[in-house]
């Protein structure tokens, strides 16, 4: 009955191309078929050069392996003419097949079109949670969106809507934080403004929201490791946001390569097709993560044979197989289907949803390049965005005595890694994977000494640093001493150098000891040191924090993070952004802010045996500006909410300092007693407002019942009665729910 469910409310969401797709099925063999599950990467069709395609193993992939889906790129970006030359070939190769269907073109756009020489690159997602801007965040979309159409491709696999709580994990970047609240909001934004359009429009891709479920929970943190997870800590932080990105309209999804509780993800029939399909109403494509359905057997060892595997994947719900570097799961799909092991119904349900992406993005129509969509790369108000966008990001988490805005007049020493560097300030998916290689980044991109030289004068800034994260001469010392002789200020950058996925791997957070050595002798100058940190997750840093005058987090904030940042320092953007994440004091007090009231408390024994409750070098929310911002007393409409009730809750803000600026208020809430125990903190809501100097603005925030849910032993999502505390600013109210 479930099944026929299903397949009822799949039909009602098909509309007219549902026909032509049933038409289409009816005529396929089973080779057709598995074809289009299989998706290769395009080094399988690729001669050695880039970007030129191999005539012969194209042919292959397509005539006789029937694959429907090609992926990624060899090396690094490709301009947008040797896209349209690859995308031609690949179409014109599947126009010359028996039914001739379209192969769909995927790439991981994160934050940007990472794969497009001279795309715009924009912050990624941990500092797009920090600018507190979810509208911001779908324009950045719609770029990203516009910049791979005009590639030619129309599948792009993002958002990553992992939730950020394992800050060892080396995809931390990449997360929206550590907020259930800010993941969901930010991650349906993204995901309608991808797709809002409808997919058949030159300036809409279909999104792939990634990686069902709990991939950024390992237990160690190292990436694609296990997963211990009670379901309800799963329902609580890591499901709503698919759940939101499900009704935001997200067309495809990709699925998490590690295991939960023991089982790989992508052999579970429960995740993929109980609580997906059947619970949240997913009804696009799920395709597996790289290599994911062959690793059953030869990493998870929950598959004895490779064709196990790929029967226990495709019976799990998986639609189509990421394989990607040869044609062995076409070739065992096949077995086991023939064999029994798989239901041609579930291969049917699967390619059913294949061909009606593939409908839906008008491939069907026209599979090439669309000259109208070419116009749209490269236009040079998307270079405002990603400048409006790191502005945003910059969060300025210290600044003792007024250190900052710099002086016009200062003399500035410019020291450390990230300095000199374009890779440290765009980190991962940068036009290579890695994102390391310096080669492929647009050549007016900026360093921060760069920008900061182009505003003061070169004859005001010096700098000890060189090109190159590593070079050694970075690291020295004793000239980062004797060049300090001759400044004002020092502004120190320090950091990660760009990483992605498991080679980002790290065992210890600390900052390593020859960036912190760097830190304690430009300090033992006697100049002020303002710490610039260019990092995807947060270093600890505090043996030197208290060292610094000021501290200001640029996170890799893509194309115009040195710009941004030196407009922060000169004090000609304010700063607004707010921390996604708790910023950890040591690798063992990772409590997070919406912490349970047991690790809520201080003890302290003796100086090595603490119970420090939530004590976090700078907590969650955190982030300075160069005006002052006060909150008068919350009014609310009611202190009784009740379940058809609302309750309205007023503020007003004033910007009672000299400079303007944005400012965004955020609401928390907490429960005094529940079933389960209570969060000491929960974000609810936020808005972003701007201020001129001595304004005050009224804001208001609404909720109801369903605002203050959380998962109940029993995995329900309940809203139960009791007390509650709101949490506005420095400023408490309290009101009952009933
Ligand atoms: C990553 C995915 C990505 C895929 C294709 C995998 O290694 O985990 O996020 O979409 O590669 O590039």
């Amino acid at each position: 009955m479930g099944g026929l469910l299903l397949s009822l409310s799949l039909f009602a969401q098909e509309g007219a191309g549902g026909n032509k797709v049933t038409a289409l099925l009816r005529q396929m063999t089973l080779d057709e078929k598995i074809g289009q599950m299989t998706q290769v990467t395009l080094g399988v069709i690729s001669k050695p050069e880039d970007g030129v395609l191999d005539p012969a193993a194209l042919t292959k992939a397509v005539q006789e392996y029937k694959v429907g889906s090609i992926l990624n790129v060899t090396n690094h970006a490709l301009s947008v003419e040797q896209w349209h030359k690859v995308l031609t070939q690949i179409q014109d190769e599947a126009g010359r097949t028996r039914l001739k269907i379209p192969v769909v073109y995927g790439l991981d756009g994160i934050h940007g079109q990472t794969y497009t020489l001279d795309a715009t690159l924009f912050p990624q997602s941990i500092g797009m949670a920090a600018t507190r801007n979810p509208a911001l965040a779908a324009a950045l979309a719609k770029v990203t969106a516009k910049e791979l159409r005009a590639s030619g491709v129309r599948w792009n696999f993002a958002p990553v809507l992992d939730c950020g709580r394992q800050p060892l994990w080396s995809r931390f970047p990449e997360t929206y934080g550590e907020d259930v609240y800010i993941g969901k909001t930010m991650g349906a934004a993204v995901i309608k403004a991808f797709e809002e359009d409808g997919l058949k429009t030159p300036t809409a891709v279909a999104s792939c929201m990634k990686h069902y479920l709990a991939y950024s929970a390992s237990r160690t943190g190292k990436d694609r490791t296990p997963i211990y997870l009670p379901e309800t800590e799963m329902r609580e932080y890591y499901l709503p946001q698919f759940r939101a990105a499900i009704k935001a309209g997200a067309s495809t999804l990709m699925v998490n390569s590690g295991e939960i509780n023991g089982t790989p993800v992508h052999a579970s029939k429960y995740l993929l097709t109980d609580v997906l399909r059947k619970e949240l109403g997913f009804q696009g494509v799920i395709v597996t993560d790289w290599e994911d359905i062959i690793r059953l057997h030869t990493r998870h060892n929950v598959a004895a044979t490779p064709r196990a595997a790929v029967a226990m994947a495709i019976n799990a719900g998986i639609d189509m197989s990421m394989v990607p570097m040869d044609f062995s799961f076409f070739v065992l799909l096949k077995e086991a289907v023939q064999k029994g092991e798989v239901p041609v119904s579930r291969i049917d349900d699967a390619v059913r949803r294949i061909l009606l992406l593939k409908e839906k993005l008008g491939l069907f129509d026209n599979p090439y390049p669309e000259p109208a969509a070419a116009g749209n790369f490269g236009r040079p108000d998307y270079q405002t965005l990603a400048l409006q966008a790191a502005h945003e990001a910059m969060t300025l988490l210290k600044n003792d005595d007024g250190a900052l805005p710099l002086q016009r007049n200062v003399r500035v020493l410019v020291a450390g890694p990230s300095a000199r560097s374009i890779s440290a300030l765009n980190g991962c998916w940068s036009y290579t994977w890695q994102g390391k290689d310096e080669r492929w980044y647009p050549s007016n991109s900026k360093t921060i000494f760069d920008a900061l030289s182009d505003k003061l004068g070169a004859d005001k800034v010096t700098t000890t640093a060189v090109a190159g994260f590593d070079s050694p001469a970075n690291y020295d010392t004793a000239a980062l001493k004797g060049a300090a002789a001759g400044a004002d200020a020092i502004v120190l950058c320090l950091g990660e150098n760009a990483y992605a996925e498991s080679p980002g791997n790290t065992s210890d957070l600390t900052l390593p000891e020859e960036q912190q050595a760097l830190a304690r002798v430009a300090a033992a100058t006697g100049k002020p040191v303002i710490l610039v940190l260019t990092e995807g997750r947060p270093r600890l840093i505090t043996g030197i924090a208290p060292l610094m005058k000021g501290i200001l987090q640029a996170y890799w904030s893509g194309r115009k993070t040195a710009e941004a940042v030196s407009d922060v320092l000169m004090g000609d953007y304010n700063p607004d952004g707010r921390l996604p994440y708790s910023y950890p004091r040591s690798m063992g007090e990772m409590v997070l802010y919406d912490r349970k009231p047991t690790e809520d408390i201080r003890e302290i024994f003796n100086s090595d045996m603490t119970m420090d409750g939530y004590h976090p070098l700078f907590p969650f929310g955190w982030g300075l500006s160069y005006t002052r911002w006060d909150y008068g007393e919350p009014a609310l409409n009611t202190n009784r909410l009740t379940a058809g009730n609302r309750l309205t809750v007023k503020i007003t803000v004033t910007n009672s300092g000299k400079m303007d600026g944005n400012h965004t208020v955020e609401l928390y809430t907490r429960q005094h007693y529940s079933s389960v125990t209570p969060s000491m903190r929960r974000l609810r809501a936020f808005k972003k407002i701007f201020l001129k100097a001595g304004q005050s603005q009224e804001v208001s925030f609404t909720l109801d019942g369903s605002d203050l849910a959380f998962v109940n032993a029993q995995l329900k999502t309940v809203t139960e009665p009791g007390d509650f505390d709101i949490y506005i600013g420095d400023k408490k109210a309290v009101f009952s729910y009933q």
